[in-house]
């Protein structure tokens, strides 16, 4: 079944069953503590929260998502995209945890001839809160899952709130055992990593008030009056299960990238399946995954109205337009790549977004001009370096350019330090990043005594930090995902 089926499904299915069907809204989140859209939920906070009345009882929607913070996943992983569409299905003091499991189950496992996914039931597992009684009799006497596959976890391993006071809760999370091949018995509780037991879907129950406490480990002072359903479930994960392939990179929405890439390279994606011991192979297809991924990312936020920048949205932007090309220079390929990447990734995204068809001329456009400006700079710059590594080679002892190199490299050739970094960690090489630091310290500190060399336009290293921040999560909204980066099941 197509990506786009599977989409139209899930919309057709809630419909049914008498929900709002709301549009994706964009990537650039209309929350404004956060910078892009991370979660199905992001549009409706204000009526999960209770800061506004909910125009419906219930809601479903296909939700465009960004997360920054699963970018060195990207690739090595089998299911984590730095964009990733997120089918969601909401209750704002309308049907509880019972509804919503009967929902779920019942749409993954009704036959696909009668509208449904189709999943075989016994390969789902459950991970539920191990207080949370009311799940675990649902799961286990109505709907009749083996109670071997309904797996308790402690409360801060499972729990879900935004962070701040206001509404919290545990969530049920739905896995899907790949099987055996993937990995050993033992379900979700055990395979951490998720090779085998692939989270498809989260329930999330929304009905205690949070306190005080550190991350996903806090108080709870009281319920809910009006309880709420967030839920959550991939698109590309169910997609790839549902067209039995090995990963997220390989669905119809996102493979014509990595062919059009491995043409253009003349490698073939696929040698190193067997992993990291596969070596270079497995590096080559790492990087096809990461074009892949970087690619529909920079298609979908420009199509969002999204602009390459030096800092917030626009330097995430930027960053994978960069790793993209980077990756295809490690591929081999120095001729410019998005006009042939972005071209097969728009044809293989616009069944489900026609408007990229509509805005082509200008998404192209953007991206196009970033790769050139890109190229530039990498041309000036990468003889450079590479002269520098060769020097540290020479003298004795642990490699290591000078952080005077890096801070010439950074002022003359626009090189920014992270490219610096990762180039010469390619070649074995460290750099003195203090000693950067040090001279970029006091470049500022001479720019503020000289009014005038304000104005020449210097790279400012302060937007890596900003990067550094959001992608470790900086914001004050917690959501969903920095549940997921410390929860033990992920
Ligand atoms: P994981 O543990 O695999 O990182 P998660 O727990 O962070 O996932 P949730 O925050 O619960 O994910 O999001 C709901 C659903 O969205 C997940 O069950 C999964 O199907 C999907 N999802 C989350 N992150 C990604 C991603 N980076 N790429 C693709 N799908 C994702
Ligand atoms: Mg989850
Ligand atoms: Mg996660
Ligand atoms: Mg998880």
């Amino acid at each position: 079944m197509r990506t786009s089926e599977i989409r139209t499904r899930w919309l057709e299915y809630f419909e049914q069953q008498g929900h709002e069907i709301r549009p994706s809204v964009s990537l650039v989140s209309p929350e404004p503590s956060i910078l892009f859209t991370i979660a199905g939920m992001v549009p409706f906070i204000p009526y999960i929260t209770g800061v506004e009345p909910a125009p419906w009882p219930r809601a479903a929607s296909v939700q465009k998502c960004i997360r920054t913070n699963d970018i060195d996943n990207v690739g090595k992983t089998t299911r984590h995209g730095t964009f990733f569409q997120m089918n969601g299905n909401f209750s704002f003091g309308d049907y509880f945890k019972e509804g919503a499991i009967d929902y779920a189950w019942e749409l993954l496992t009704t036959p696909q001839a009668q509208g449904g996914y189709g999943l075989d039931g016994d390969r789902l597992w459950m991970t539920i809160w191990e207080k949370d009684e009311v799940s675990f009799t649902h799961w286990t006497k109505t709907i009749g899952v083996d109670p071997e596959r309904v797996q308790r976890l402690p409360f801060e391993e499972i729990s879900w709130s935004t962070g701040q006071p206001g509404p919290a809760g545990a969530c049920c999370e739905i896995h899907y055992d790949r099987g055996p091949q993937y990995g050993p018995d033992g379900g979700p509780i055990v395979d951490v990593a998720g090779d085998r037991f692939l989270e498809i879907w989260n329930l999330v129950f929304d009905e205690f008030v949070r306190g005080e406490g550190e991350g996903h480990d806090f108080e709870l002072v009281g319920t809910l009056d009006k309880t709420a359903i967030d839920t959550g479930a991939g698109l590309e994960r169910l997609a790839f299960i549902m067209q039995d392939k090995p990963n997220m990179y390989e669905i119809d929405e996102v493979f014509p990238v990595i062919a059009a890439a491995q043409e253009m390279s003349g490698k073939t994606y696929g040698l190193g399946a067997e992993g990291p011991s596969a070596g270079n192979a497995y590096e080559d297809d790492v990087r096809l995954r990461v074009v892949a991924d970087h690619v529909r990312s920079a298609l979908m936020l420009i199509g969002d109205g999204v602009r390459p920048g030096n800092d917030g949205r626009g330097y995430v932007l930027r960053r994978l337009v960069r790793r993209a090309v980077r990756s295809m220079r490690l591929l081999g390929v120095n001729e410019a790549a998005m006009p042939t990447l972005l071209t097969a990734s728009k044809d293989a995204m616009k069944a489900s977004y026609p408007e990229l068809e509509t805005n082509w001329k200008t998404i192209s456009e953007v991206a196009y001009a970033e790769e050139d400006a890109f190229r530039r700079t990498l041309s000036a710059g990468t003889t450079i370096l590479d002269t520098a590594v060769a020097s540290a080679k020479e003298t004795k002892g642990a490699p290591v350019i000078s952080g005077a190199s890096a801070f010439s490299l950074h002022d003359t050739y626009g090189f920014p330090i992270d490219l610096t970094l990762e180039m010469a960690a390619e070649q074995g090489v460290a750099v003195d990043e203090e000693g950067f630091r040090t001279l970029m310290a006091e470049q500022k500190e001479r720019a503020r005594a000289d009014a005038r060399a304000k104005k020449t336009g210097h790279t400012d290293v302060r937007v890596f930090r900003d990067i550094e921040k959001e992608m470790g999560g900086g914001s004050t909204f917690l959501g969903y995902t920095e549940q997921a980066a410390e929860a033990t099941v992920q």
